[in-house]
């Protein structure tokens, strides 16, 4: 469980945004190479903006690793700051600055819910080689149990190969938490829908009969995003019938109904390429968080970028970091003082780092 955020002075919380910002940039200059700020690219552009390295979670992780930064601020998600803190060197503090940005996705998968569920699966195809494999967005505990279970972690750029190499090693993948990802790489690899079982949480056998586990090539936790979960078909549809020069971009988290509708679909940074290198004039409609969208959109005035549903989809939990929460942060590191440093915990981080370093090899 996440820890519980400590209150902060209301002076964070109220003071006009303009005087944050200002203090922030005054804090930056002052923190210098001490700090290192990581922005993943669905934070608020409030933020965004002092950000020293921006990318994915796995790629801000690995940058901030090659740095010798005594302090680093993660603006991103619970998971994230762990595997920053399991990447990087232990003279390295990896901050969070709301302990409340949590990733619900991650949140649907417990250790202990997934070693359950492992046993049932074991026990239900006993002569199954079974290998675990888990996207990125999960707990470090739950990685702990991948690594130390000969399976890996992946990203939503990587997951094809890592289900590639899954596929060599055993019979069987559980994969876990994000169905989407799991099932939309699955297909992509030609794996027949019906050898295709969703685990869903909570009930036996994951509301399986043993026949169809024993059958399944690929087992899906029924984990999911809420931010891409909100782009339906009927989206596509709108916009294909408003713009026929439209191209329509998603994420493999939302689901299937949607990528296959889709022109193309792939992680954010495949999303941030496709755009960038269209020609002037290109029109796109993005399934993916909106402060992404918005800034794809003010980066491009030469296409038109649009947000693939017309209800701005937010990542709630992301954009608790507000300028706010980053003083604050900043204020404590200024004085010394560690506030909401995240830290796995030995024995937890040589098991994750194992299913991260072998999702390094395979990628
Ligand atoms: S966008 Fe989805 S997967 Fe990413 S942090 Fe938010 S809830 Fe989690």
């Amino acid at each position: 469980m996440n820890p519980i955020q400590p209150e902060i002075d209301e002076r964070y919380l109220n003071a006009p945004e303009e005087e944050i910002i200002a203090a922030i940039a005054a804090r930056r200059g002052e923190l210098g190479d001490r700090l290192l700020i990581l922005c993943h690219h669905y934070q608020q552009e409030a933020v965004f903006r002092f950000a020293d390295l921006t990318g994915d979670s796995l790629k801000l992780a690995r940058l901030a690793a090659g740095r010798d930064n005594p302090w680093i601020i993660f603006c991103g998600v619970h998971f994230m700051a762990e595997t920053a803190d399991m990447l990087t060197g232990p003279g390295q503090k990896v901050i969070l600055p709301d302990l409340r940005a949590g990733c619900p996705m991650a949140d649907m998968a417990t250790a202990d819910e997934v070693e359950e569920a492992w046993e049932d699966l074991a026990a239900a195809d006993p002569d199954a080689k079974i290998v675990p494999v888990t996207y990125v967005n999960s707990s470090a505990a739950v990685k702990n149990l991948v690594g130390r279970r000969g399976g890996s972690v992946c990203t939503s750029s990587n997951a094809r190969q890592v289900l590639e190499w899954a596929f060599s090693q055993g019979d069987k993948v559980f994969f876990f938490p994000d169905e989407h990802l799991g099932r939309n790489t699955s297909l992509a690899m030609g794996i027949p829908e019906e050898k295709i079982v969703r685990w869903r949480r909570g009930e036996a056998d994951g509301g399986n009969s043993a026949a169809a586990l024993r059958r399944a090539r690929v087992v899906l936790w029924d984990g999911y995003c809420t931010v891409h979960m909100q782009f339906q078909p009927a989206h596509v549809e709108y916009w294909r019938k408003k713009d026929p020069r439209i191209r329509i971009i998603v994420h493999p988290e939302c689901r299937h109904e949607v990528v296959r509708l889709a022109d193309d679909y792939g992680s954010t940074e495949r999303i941030i390429t496709a755009i960038e290198e269209s020609p002037a004039g290109s029109h796109w409609a993005v399934g993916t968080e909106i402060n992404l969208v918005k800034r794809l959109a003010d980066l491009h005035p030469d296409k038109e970028v649009h947000s693939l549903s017309p209800f701005q989809c937010l990542c709630s939990t992301m954009y608790r970091i507000k300028p706010g929460y980053l003083l604050w942060a900043m204020d404590n590191i200024a004085r010394g003082e560690e506030v909401n440093r995240i830290t796995v915990d030995e024995e937890t981080a040589k098991g994750a780092r194992m299913a991260l370093e072998r999702m390094l090899e395979i990628s």
